[in-house]
């Protein structure tokens, strides 16, 4: 049994992420999307998917990045 770090909750599936050595604990992936996941820097969602990074900034889409003057990167067709 281990305590959900987001919402508290005490859940017997439970499960672990370690990111940048750092060990999180969490009920559901929605909780450690929550605590975890990068933000887009142009529509501040999270960004569950691979993303898009350019120049050290995470975006979800091609679309935000052209939005904030990023050229040069389009989504996978
Ligand atoms: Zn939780
Ligand atoms: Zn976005």
């Amino acid at each position: 049994m281990a305590q959900c770090e987001v919402c508290g909750n005490d859940y017997d599936k439970s499960f672990d992420v370690v990111l940048n050595g750092q060990q999180h604990t969490f009920d559901s992936f929605e909780c450690a999307i929550h605590a975890l996941a990068p933000r887009c820097a142009h529509c501040n969602c999270r960004i569950v998917g691979h993303g898009v990074e350019a120049n050290g900034t995470m975006y979800c889409c091609a679309h935000c990045a052209g939005e904030e003057g990023v050229s040069a990167i389009k989504d996978r067709a």
